[in-house]
């Protein structure tokens, strides 16, 4: 079993966290909210008081931050973790983060000889409490094969990408998908129910016909459809349509680098700004429907 410091306890980090406790491993969680940090400590963690002392004396570090800047700021710089690690340390970055920035981590990493991997998750939160998430490796496969178990405790699929960052460019695009699913699924439904059809009834027909996504099987963006969804509890997140705007400008830097266009993906973007202007960033992201709606 491994000493695991778990930095970044948030709607996905403290569920993952808990899976590694139950399978087992040692951790010392650290987060700038302070009641979510003693939350994890009376599940059986050890309560850090900054991320430093969270990663003294352990075997990996994994991090499941908001954004690039963040995740920079731990690692990197003369009072960054990799500056204490030991060299046999694993460091396992889950944040949502820009490929560039990513491989900015893995030069340092390697630099302080830290083996290191790029590792965005998808499944949400649900798929981070049941512990069966699916993770996109970016960086060499024998690391992948060192970090495996803690991995297997928080997921069930494992996708190696490819080299350093690769896993980043998987995750931007997948959600990019995500996004325009999720807008186009809003918009049907929308349509359908303002000419009279029962919303249920759209759903499941579209989930059973040539228009059936993942938002429809589990996530639909409507209110009362799925009882568990985050339509059904408020738009509660969930996955903050401040970071699906995050995620979707990372998609669009990316594009222009790379010369390549992403219309879907640009439109995504600007509808996702236009909810983030009403004060809507902290809702989930299937709160898009409300750009549906007619307002009362
Ligand atoms: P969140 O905002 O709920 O959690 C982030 C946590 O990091 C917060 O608790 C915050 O206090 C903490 N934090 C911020 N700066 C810190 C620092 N310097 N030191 C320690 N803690 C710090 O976000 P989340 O939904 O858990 O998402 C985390 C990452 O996972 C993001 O990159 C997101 O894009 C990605 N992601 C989220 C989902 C989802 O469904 N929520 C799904 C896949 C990927």
């Amino acid at each position: 079993m491994a000493r695991i410091a778990f930095i970044g306890l948030g709607n996905m980090g403290l569920p993952m966290a808990r899976n590694l406790l139950k399978a087992g491993h040692t951790l010392s969680g650290f987060d700038l909210v302070q009641a979510t940090v003693a939350q994890l400590a009376s599940e059986g963690a050890r309560a850090a008081t900054s991320a430093r002392d969270a990663a003294s004396s352990v075997d990996a570090v994994i991090s499941m931050l908001p954004a690039g800047r963040q995740v920079e700021e731990l690692y990197l710089g003369e009072e960054g973790l990799l500056a204490a690690l030991p060299a046999d340390c694993l460091v396992l970055e889950c944040s949502t983060i820009a490929p560039s920035a990513a491989r900015r981590v893995h030069r340092a990493a390697a630099a302080h000889g830290v083996a290191m991997l790029d590792a965005p998750v998808s499944g949400g939160t649900a798929g981070a409490a049941a512990g069966s998430l699916t993770f996109m490796i970016g960086g060499a496969a024998q690391t992948l094969e060192r970090a495996r178990p803690l991995f297997l405790a928080m997921g069930h699929h494992l996708f190696h990408a490819g080299a350093d960052g690769a896993g980043q460019l998987a995750k931007l695009c997948n959600n990019l998908l995500l996004a325009v699913q999720m807008i186009g699924t809003a918009e049907a439904m929308a349509l359908g129910t303002r000419c009279g059809l029962d919303a249920s009834v759209l759903a499941e027909i579209m989930r059973q016909s040539s228009g059936g996504n993942w938002v429809l099987e589990r996530y639909n963006p409507w209110p009362g459809v799925h009882a568990n969804s985050p339509a059904s509890h408020g738009y509660q997140p969930g996955f903050m349509a401040g970071l699906m705007a995050k995620d979707l400008g990372l998609a669009q830097e990316t594009a222009l680098q790379a010369g390549s266009a992403i219309p879907m993906g640009s439109l995504a973007l600007n509808l996702y700004r236009l909810l983030l202007q009403q004060g809507l960033g902290g809702q989930d992201f299937s709160a898009v429907q409300k750009l549906f709606i007619d307002q009362a």
